[in-house]
């Protein structure tokens, strides 16, 4: 237990990996109440809205006036979501977005064709063109994304030598552009990992990249998110994506309404419980929480907000 961290650093995602599978529209004013309320109970990297084709995703089609019109917190990065050049370019113009430099690939062939019809090769080959835009613009492209690096559908388990290998050609692809690998962030998009894969996959891109910072983007569809989790956390991961409430379907699971995201406050509650700090006020949270449900009109996966948080019985505690 040894390399637990001291600070975990989440970023809260509800409000565009979350809201956008919810069918139901969440006007922009109440977005905006939602992502200043994230930002008052101690969120500093929150995934406010996305750049997509508008037709495809109706939810994220205000993305340009959300930002526009969040009142900004010292110290709080509002990030976005693009998928192409254009939508790249519209969260630049947008000029209220923190846009990171991160390029993306996914650990399944058959995943990404039929998400974008391409190829990892394909992908790996427009890199460069990313890197050129983003240079173009003054952004440093530090971050690789790799999706479905444990599981897929389609394909089930991810080997653990194909993620090392991906990790390592986008290196590489990097480094001829001028940029720097820093920050890998794997996700469990179809919700496949378990503890101990997690532990061997860490701990294999650990062992070959030791300054490599590692975060996780986890699903609870199977419900292993926080035990996978704590597993990472006792290898001294510190970076995790999470959405409040757990908003955010998983569109991949066999069942409608399975959970997706796992979720902030009960990532911060173990967090807390394991004497980690988050720089987030657990009660406040789980107050977003539940503002987020009433946003989209149906139960919300979280267990901490049904729960309650020990906050008044530990105060009522003799000690
Ligand atoms: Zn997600």
């Amino acid at each position: 237990m040894s390399d637990l961290p001291s600070f975990v650093h989440i970023q809260e995602v509800g409000p565009r990996d979350g809201l956008q599978i919810e069918p139901k529209f969440v006007e922009t004013a109440d977005k905006i109440r939602m992502i200043e309320a994230l930002a008052d109970a101690g969120c500093r990297e929150i995934e406010a809205g996305s750049f997509v084709n508008p037709r495809a995703v109706p939810q994220m089609a205000d993305g340009d006036a959300v930002f526009a019109g969040i009142r900004r917190r010292e110290g709080v990065a509002y990030r976005a979501l693009w998928l192409n050049a254009k939508g790249l370019e519209r969260a630049i113009a947008n000029g209220h977005v923190d846009v990171n430099g991160k390029l993306t690939l996914t650990a399944s062939e058959t995943f990404v064709r039929r998400n974008t019809n391409r190829s990892i090769d394909d992908t790996l080959a427009q890199m460069p063109e990313w890197i050129a835009q983003y240079r173009a613009n003054g952004i440093a492209v530090r971050t690789l994304g790799l999706m479905a690096a444990f599981g897929c559908n389609f394909e089930g388990y991810i080997p653990e030598a194909k993620v090392l290998d991906l990790i390592a050609r986008a290196e590489e692809v990097m480094a001829e552009n001028g940029c720097t690998l820093k920050t890998v962030s794997l996700a469990d998009t179809m919700g496949w990992a378990s503890p101990l894969q997690v532990k061997r996959l860490v701990g294999a891109v650990r062992d070959r990249w030791p300054e490599m910072r590692i975060k996780l983007h986890l699903h609870d569809t199977r419900g292993q998110a926080i035990a996978n989790a704590v597993a990472a956390m006792e290898l001294g991961v510190a970076y995790f994506d999470s959405s409040v409430g757990g908003l955010g379907g998983c569109p991949f699971a066999g069942h409608k309404g399975a959970a997706g995201n796992v979720s902030t406050e009960d990532l911060v509650f173990s967090c807390h419980e394991m004497g980690i700090d988050t720089g987030i006020d657990l009660d406040a949270l789980v107050e977003v929480a539940r503002m987020a449900e009433g946003l989209v009109g149906h139960e919300l996966p979280g267990k901490v907000m049904k729960g309650g948080t020990l906050t008044r019985y530990k105060q009522a505690a003799p000690h």
